[in-house]
């Protein structure tokens, strides 16, 4: 089979897309990238007449070169029959004059599901194609919800296990409510003392750790990642983009061909990242614009060319958004460099010693070609969720509101603007009360009677698997420190 994969530090590892989303990361640091992209490869007025899952797998049939087309349609529809909501998947919204693309009807609450719920399928079946004896451990960070989406995707899995470590004191009470309660024999979630960046640092020195890769080979374990330094992560984010534009063309407000913008609230760099593999591949795509909270690590860096991490990590009212390693980037990087592994090398080599790097004046005139940027605080967010909501009655979580501010500041006459939603507003249930002032009046300590509050108030209704998280118990309540991880991967990664 072609290894249309390889690494984005070196030329010298490639691999199959079943062997990419196996291994998760590359041995050398690196993340898997396609060898070659298919420029303009798909014909967008073809793409206009097919349902989600239809473009699902138009798409993934590019990126899957080992999938035969049935395991794909499989793979698709064992995802995306009966685990989201609504029909649609992803549906948009016409909110004023702008749209909003609502990625949050799955499973958890968040955009992190559209991938999730399709990952464990792809690795099944990478695992027959590979012939794999070994154990699947797979080892997650999260900023909140890609902990909770892939527990959900994986609980129960025969072939694979997963481990999901999260910032104790970095997420809002609803995430961590929601991977305590977690229910699966294969699963274990553990709080840690630090944040996201220093959770997804130590995984990823794990992966390159040759003891403890070692030790766990010995127990027939091999380790993978669902972050999205996982390809399996990035390839279903991409139909999304798509389906967005079919729906604007099928309602007619816009052409075939009329380029529009979409405007990302963004943390990882994964979910923008494959909006700009879906211009590659022919979407009619404007501008790409990066929306950060206040770690604006992306803004200053898309603004400057300069990527400084040396600042204070902030604890902000979008959560999920609270990273200052954007591992992402580096796809990104690869891409506008000409495919050039020893820039990235040196970038990223620079980045882990020194903090920082910057990149030439010709590579940053490339990202800007497509990539605009801004950010929000934390009072804009609150002031953006009280506006739409007063003057268009629709609410906003504080990751979509970050994304909504930096549209309004930034809009121009005569294109479509999306804002991409992220997740409900329930799972940020105390912010969104905040911001629309009724967190005072009604003060009670009691999750769900503030949740109860807001969709008193404001008539959007709880989603059923937030409500039932009531009646659930907490199984998981472990909290151990960065340094502890690797000793717990050992001790807990081997079915004990
Ligand atoms: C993960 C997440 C983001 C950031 O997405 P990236 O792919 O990491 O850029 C934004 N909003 C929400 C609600 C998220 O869960």
């Amino acid at each position: 089979m072609t290894t249309i994969y390889r690494s984005t530090r070196s030329n010298h590892i490639n691999m199959t897309a079943s062997q990419a989303i196996l291994q998760g990361l590359s041995p050398d640091g690196g993340l898997f990238v396609l060898k070659d992209f298919p420029n303009h490869y798909i014909n967008v007025s073809e793409i206009v007449n097919l349902n989600y899952k239809e473009v699902a797998q138009t798409i993934f049939q590019l990126f899957l070169t080992d999938f035969s087309h049935d395991a794909i349609k499989e793979c698709v529809q064992l995802a995306y029959e009966d685990k989201f909501t609504t029909k649609d998947i992803t549906p948009l919204k016409q909110v004023g004059d702008d749209f909003i693309l609502e990625l949050f009807h799955g499973p958890t609450n968040a955009f992190k599901d559209v991938a999730l719920s399709i990952l464990p399928h792809f690795m099944d079946h990478s695992l027959s194609i590979q012939d794999e004896a070994k154990k699947i451990l797979i080892l997650t960070a999260t900023s909140g919800d890609t902990g909770k989406a892939a527990l959900e995707g994986f609980k129960d899995n025969k072939a694979i296990d997963i481990m999901v470590f999260f910032p104790n004191e970095g997420v809002s009470s609803i995430q961590k409510l929601q991977m305590q309660t977690q229910v699966g024999h294969n699963l274990r979630v553990c709080g840690i003392d630090g944040n996201f960046d220093d959770a997804q640092t130590q995984i990823k020195q794990l992966f390159n750790n040759s003891e403890i890769i070692a030790e766990l080979d010995q127990a027939n374990i091999q380790l993978s990642s669902a972050n999205s330094v996982n390809i399996g992560r990035l390839i279903p984010q991409i139909v999304y983009y798509f389906y967005a534009y079919s729906q604007l063309v099928n309602n007619q407000e816009i052409q075939v061909d009329e380029s529009v913008d979409f405007i990302v609230p963004t943390g990882n760099f994964g979910n923008i990242l494959a909006g700009f593999y879906a211009k590659k591949l022919g979407l009619p795509i404007r501008r790409l614009v990066c929306a950060s909270n206040e770690n604006k690590v992306l803004h200053d860096f898309l603004q400057t060319g300069i990527y400084d991490a040396r600042r204070d990590f902030l604890m902000t009212t979008s959560p999920s958004m609270d990273i200052l390693i954007s591992s992402n980037l580096e796809r990104l990087l690869f891409e506008v460099s000409g495919q050039n592994s020893n820039l990235i090398n040196q970038w990223m080599d620079k980045l882990a010693t020194h903090g920082y790097f910057s990149v030439d004046s010709d590579t940053l005139k490339e990202i800007q070609q497509t990539f605009r940027s801004g950010y929000a605080t934390d009072e804009d967010v609150k002031q953006t969720i009280q506006s739409v909501y007063k003057e268009l009655d629709y609410l906003l979580d504080p990751h979509t509101a970050v994304a909504y501010k930096v549209m309004k500041e930034q809009e121009e006459f005569g294109y479509k603007q999306i804002v991409l939603a992220t997740a409900s507003p329930y799972k940020f249930t105390e912010s969104v009360l905040d911001a629309l002032n009724l967190s005072e009046d009604n003060a009670t300590d009691e999750l769900f009677a503030r949740m109860s509050l807001l969709e008193r108030e404001t008539g959007f209704p709880v989603p059923d698997n937030l409500a039932e998280l009531l009646e659930l118990p907490i199984l998981f309540n472990d909290c151990i420190s960065t340094e502890e991880m690797s000793h717990y991967v050992l001790t807990h990664g081997k079915g004990d």
